[in-house]
């Protein structure tokens, strides 16, 4: 990583960038409040800090420690706020994204993404391509879904998230949603990873069911070195042996996250619990742990619901949600 001076300019960027790229290696631009870092990439083995020292404006040639670089606070300090649509996501204000686990239906679909938005949420979920454990469970209406979604946003002027599960269905989500959803299940599909970043969409980034945090920031650095640096996190909980919830929702990972990555990231109590009546107390916990907000699975019929219906909660538990939500962050110093 390279420091720029406070004073450099422009050309002398341009200069350090210049010469990174004459070598055959990916320079990442990444400004901050104070003076500007630029990223190396690309590079195999550890390179000679001299040459680059050398250029002017520069301050210094530092050696990323950890084996994520972009993602890292190291080479980016400030905070990053990621927007979706205009949402922004990562500062003082937490965000509120809440939809169904599955788009089922126009009527489905419009009626949860009108109790979203009049009970203060600030983005639509929803996935049209639906990555099943079951070959026989419902695997969503794919494009026809999309066209719903994007219905849904221009009623409520909400903006829309929704899942990819493969190339094909990464190009349509792209053209149609406002952010691009990783799921769990494909934290790790590289080739997926890589397209993502090059997409010119945010990517909310969900934890693999067994991913330590280092291999989670592996994969948002896959997105990031390709040159998409709107990446969310999100934390959905992993496998154990605790049998009471479909998952254990690791709410320690947040302040880690916070500690050692500049990156956004969001909390899932519905799959990190798997069940209703656990998500309200886990969205006020994952609130109060320094979380950037929540994203809720909503159903305005969940026993009727073809996808995770045992963990949506209804419309009006989600309004009382947010209300309990918005004490939670006063009292943290955040603001909803
Ligand atoms: C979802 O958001 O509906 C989903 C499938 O999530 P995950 O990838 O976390 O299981
Ligand atoms: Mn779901």
């Amino acid at each position: 990583m390279i420091v720029m001076r406070q004073d450099a300019t422009a050309e002398h960027v341009a200069g350090v960038i210049a010469a990174i790229e004459a070598r055959g290696l990916s320079a990442h631009a990444i400004p901050g409040a104070q003076r500007t870092a630029i990223g190396i990439t690309g590079n195999e083995g550890p390179l000679e800090t001299a040459v680059f020292e050398a250029l002017p404006g520069v301050l210094e040639a530092i050696r990323v420690s950890h084996p994520y670089k972009l993602v890292s606070r190291e080479v980016k300090p400030d905070e990053s706020i990621v927007t979706i649509g205009d949402v922004a996501i990562g500062g003082r204000k937490l965000v509120v994204i809440g939809g169904p686990c599955a788009v089922e239906s126009r009527e489905q679909t419009l009626t949860v993404a009108r109790g979203i938005k009049s009970a203060g949420g600030h983005i639509l979920r929803g996935g049209a391509f639906k990555p099943r454990t079951s070959p026989y469970s419902f695997q969503g209406l794919g494009e026809e879904g999309l066209k719903i979604l994007a219905e849904a946003r221009e009623e409520t002027g909400l903006p829309i998230v929704t899942e990819a599960v493969d190339m094909e269905s990464l190009d349509l989500v792209e053209r149609y949603a406002d952010a691009i959803q990783i799921g769990a299940r494909n934290m790790q599909n590289f080739s997926l990873l890589k397209r993502a970043g090059k997409a010119k969409k945010p990517v909310l980034l969900k934890r693999g069911m067994s991913a330590t945090l280092e291999e989670f920031l592996m994969s948002a650095e896959y997105i990031v070195s390709q040159g998409n640096y709107q990446v969310i996190l999100c934390e959905r909980g992993v496998r154990t042996f605790s049998d009471y919830s479909r998952n254990t929702l690791d709410l320690t990972v947040v302040p880690a996250v916070k500690q050692i990555s500049h990156l956004p990231i969001l909390v899932d109590p519905s799959h990190g619990t798997g069940k209703r009546d656990k998500v309200p107390a886990l969205s006020r916990a994952a609130v109060a742990v320094g979380a950037d907000g929540v994203i809720i699975e909503v159903h305005h019929d969940p026993d009727r619901a073809l996808s995770d219906g045992p963990q949506s909660i209804r419309p009006d538990a989600f309004a009382q949600l947010v209300v309990e939500l918005r004490r939670v962050a006063d009292a943290v110093g955040r603001i909803l």
